[in-house]
């Protein structure tokens, strides 16, 4: 999210708690005096005890006493602990494989053509399913990662199909890794090249990704990083601190893209000054007095989280320098897909790799981002136990910004409004009116609601609970966690929140929120165009995005060669504002 939207750091403003039941809330909406100041936040709020109180699936009907004894075992215990380990999933013995799983899937699950994946859907072969369609590497060990080769057991059939030169692209790239990657001769090489200032880097060249913000944010700005190195043949390597450990599992092939601990320069990173000998500023001032910049420097930081001030990196007439450079060390938390693509050599290029603009981030997340064995069982025991039967899934993702300074009922209204209006949902009717009798063709609606809030689940529950639908259909409503505030530096939340993001990509309609990178990855990963609900009174409450594409909040803004300001959508074809952010950008 961009900045002066807080950081939901401030946690001790955010006491907002609700009462226990009472009749007033069963009648759907609540009263004034819903609210009350719980005081301080104490320990229950803190990180350690975060997990036993606030992770508690919420789930309609029975209450959380009944819902904990149906949750699997390892669903709470695992998320009280601070120690995962790959083995500790292993050995649990619940872990289903794809049979097991295709088994104990809802019937018709698997069956209904343009429903869940079906692995013998014509004539293609089961593994272009497993490999989503050639975008993954066969040959990984698939008790370490349970989730790469099963979530196609979980989506839909694909609409959007990687083209054929991405894949070569990736298969090239996942040689380069391996060859230069950790711990190889090259690696060694190159690390030799980054202490003495010069000799040969072995061939190789880095690009070390540094993590800024939320997880939304790092998962986009991942997701472009990589794409940068597809285009320059650099390789990735993530700076995954504690709190992203076991989060993902390895995306290449006898290999790591892990930063190894003993790199050189780590002592740098997170200092708001690496020095300025390395700046970016520095390059460009040295690349005009010494027009032939030899020796390059070993290595160069590149300042690009929110809009960061090295945005001339994205100046096509700057790519030559760069190329140079065997060490990048990038510092981002952006999606600058756009802005790469408004660089005429990248722009041609990513045409080529992603000839369907709006698909960039839906096949790079599928290649790089699968859920660890720990993450993957908080998904799928909740997806199969809460989400599988419904004949269909609507993800509401609200994310309300500087802790809850926009009152409940102005946030709850307008989410109302959207789902009531574009008919997402059913209208509820009198309470009068008798239920009708039970029938088969009575259809069910699950709604997924993530927020780090429960009053917004609280509120959908009841209203859904207290009174029929119009419709007749049944609805359920579900959230898995409400962590009440950003628990920063907390492994724990962050598997946590990237197993609400993944839930969310299930859903087969989303509702995400303004400005949220969190939605952004949810709606990209699902392949959907989401209904994005505005903050504030307004009309409409929401609107369709027009491309799944996330949005770039800082894009390059200037034309690099008059270095006048410019409006970014101008600049190339296939670009629009988004909808959610004016100065914003997005691929369409
Ligand atoms: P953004 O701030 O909405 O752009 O998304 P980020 O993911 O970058 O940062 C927000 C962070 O707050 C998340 O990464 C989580 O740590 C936390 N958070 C926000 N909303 C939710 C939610 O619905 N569920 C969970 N589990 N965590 C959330």
């Amino acid at each position: 999210m961009p900045p002066g939207f807080g950081n939901g750091t401030s946690s001790e403003n955010n006491s907002l708690r609700h009462t226990s039941g009472t009749d007033k809330q069963l009648n759907g909406t609540m009263a004034p005096g819903f609210w009350i100041e719980s005081g301080s936040r104490n320990g229950s709020f803190g990180i350690e005890t975060s997990s036993k109180n606030n992770s508690l699936p919420h789930a309609s009907g029975p209450d959380e006493k009944q819902l904990n004894g149906t949750l699997a075992p390892g669903f709470r215990k695992e998320s009280g602990s601070r120690n995962y380990s790959e083995n500790d999933s292993l050995l649990n013995t619940s872990r289903p494989n794809v049979k097991q799983l295709n088994e104990t899937l809802d019937p018709g699950f698997q069956k209904e053509s343009g429903s869940r994946n079906d692995s013998s859907q014509g004539n293609r072969m089961p593994d272009d399913n497993k490999l989503l369609d050639g975008l993954l590497a066969p040959g990984f060990d698939e008790r370490s990662c349970a989730s790469r080769y099963q979530s196609f057991l979980f989506r839909k059939t694909s609409l959007h199909k990687p083209s054929s030169y991405l894949l070569s692209k990736l298969r090239r790239y996942e040689d380069i890794h391996k060859r230069c990657g950790p711990h190889s001769k090259s690696y060694h090489k190159a690390l030799k090249r980054l202490k003495s200032s010069h000799g040969s880097s072995g061939g190789c060249k880095y690009i070390v990704w540094i993590p800024a913000n939320g997880l939304g944010n790092r998962m986009l700005s991942m997701a472009a990083t990589f794409l940068y190195a597809l285009l320059t043949n650099r390789v990735l390597l993530v700076n995954h601190k504690t709190d992203m450990a076991n989060l993902f599992c390895e995306p290449f092939l006898n290999t790591s893209w892990l930063l190894p601990e003993d790199f050189p320069l780590r002592n740098h990173f997170g200092r708001s000054k690496h020095g300025y000998a390395h700046s970016f500023g520095s390059m460009l001032n040295k690349s005009i007095t010494n027009a032939s910049m030899e020796p390059p420097e070993p290595y160069l930081d590149l300042n690009l989280a929110l809009g960061g001030y090295d945005q001339l990196a994205f100046c096509d007439e700057n790519q030559a320098l760069l190329q140079k450079i065997p060490w990048l060390i990038l510092l981002s938390d952006q999606y600058f897909v756009p802005s790469l693509f408004m660089i005429p050599s990248f722009n041609r290029e990513i045409s080529k790799l992603f000839p369907e603009k709006e698909t960039v981030f839906y096949h790079l997340g599928h290649y790089l981002f699968h859920p660890s064995n720990q993450v993957w069982g908080l998904i799928t025991r909740f997806y199969q136990a809460y989400l599988a039967k419904a004949d269909e899934r609507i993800g509401l993702q609200i994310r309300v910004y500087h802790d809850k300074t926009t009152p409940f009922q102005t946030v709850m209204d307008q989410i109302l409004d959207c789902v009531l209006k574009e008919k997402l949902l059913p209208e509820v009717a009198d309470t009068q009116e008798p239920a009708p009798p039970p029938s088969r063709n009575q259809t069910s609606k699950a709604i997924l609601i993530t927020s780090l809030y429960s009053e917004y689940y609280e509120n959908m529950k009841n209203m859904y609970w207290t009174r029929p639908t119009v419709t007749g259909e049944v609805i359920s409503v579900y959230q898995p966690s409400h962590e009440e505030y950003q628990h920063f530096g907390d492994n724990t939340h962050n598997m946590k929140a990237w197993a609400d993001i993944y839930l969310l990509s299930l859903c087969d309609v989303l509702v995400t929120s303004t400005w949220s990178t969190f939605g952004y990855v949810a709606h990209g990963l699902a392949g959907l165009k989401p209904w994005i609900w505005r903050m504030g009174n307004k009309n409409p409450a929401c609107q369709r995005a027009i491309s799944m594409e996330p949005c770039c909040h800082f894009p390059l803004s200037y034309d690099c060669k008059t270095r006048i300001e410019v409006n970014a959508a101008t600049l190339v074809p296939n670009t629009m504002h988004c909808e959610d952010r004016k100065n914003g950008l997005k691929l369409v």
